[in-house]
């Protein structure tokens, strides 16, 4: 069985067919699913799809993208959620300097209020970078105080920073752009991250595998990821799901 480590089924182009994929996972060896927020309306959509289905986890958080929308009371609202049974980490949140959605100040200051929001209420994190590798590696190297745990999903950089943050306690999740045939240095990372440091994860709906690029992602799919870096590291199917799957429930504490 393996576990989806980063899906947004809140997406509105699930709204279709949510509820029948939901359903199926199971039957197509997914176990679990993680869904975090990408700004408040959505973190509160994730939570509700975590209490209406078992297999759903939540994560509650806002996006550098919707950075600029957080107000005196975002953060409150976020932290009343946080006690929740199925909410088991803030995101995702971090920075994105590629859309610049978001001015970078404004970005910069969301993600530090978060990652404090985070080591208060003991909940890891789950972190989006984009074209802001060194800044977001040297505000999760401040923000560390020990106390701190999380993931860099959907991680493209390079093998070096991949080792330094697992030195510092956190875990790398690798997605669909493992699968594709200019994925030279995902693949590297791949083969040199700890089998205990390990994620994987969609993205859904974006950032489709090969052989369904172009198509509408789906957590279905987290098995060609799978299935890649198995291959990359030598190790078969059913090791590879074992290890990522107890790696997941590891950082997210899922019993
Ligand atoms: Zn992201
Ligand atoms: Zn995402």
């Amino acid at each position: 069985m393996l576990i989806d480590s980063h899906a947004h089924l809140d997406d509105e182009r699930f709204d279709k067919d949510r509820d029948r994929l939901i359903k199926s996972l199971k039957e197509s060896g997914i176990d679990l699913i993680i869904n975090p927020g990408s700004d408040l309306g959505s973190s509160i959509k994730a939570v509700s799809l975590s209490e209406q289905y078992d297999n759903i986890y939540a994560a509650v958080g806002v996006h550098p993208h919707s950075a600029k929308e957080m107000d005196e009371s975002t953060i409150e609202v976020l932290k009343s959620f946080t006690n929740r049974d199925k909410v088991v980490a803030i995101g995702e949140i971090g920075l994105d300097y590629y859309y610049d959605n978001s001015p970078r100040e404004i970005q910069r200051q969301k993600f530090v209020e978060q990652l404090e929001l985070a080591k208060e209420v003991n909940l890891p994190v789950i972190i989006h970078t984009r074209d802001a590798a060194q800044e977001t590696f040297d505000i999760l190297k401040e923000a560390q105080d020990g106390s701190l745990k999380g993931v860099l999903h959907c991680y493209s950089g390079s093998v070096e920073m991949a080792l330094e943050y697992v030195k510092m306690g956190f875990y790398i999740s690798l997605g669909g752009p493992i699968t594709f045939k200019n994925a030279r240095v995902s693949r590297e990372v791949a083969k040199a991250v700890p089998i205990d440091r390990l994620l994987i994860e969609t993205d859904s709906p974006y950032l489709t595998p090969e052989p369904y690029r172009g198509k509408r992602n789906e957590p279905l799919f987290v098995r060609y990821v799978a299935g890649t870096i198995a291959e990359i590291r030598g190790i078969n199917f059913d090791e590879l799901a074992k290890e990522t799957s107890e790696n997941a429930k590891r950082l997210f504490r899922i019993a």
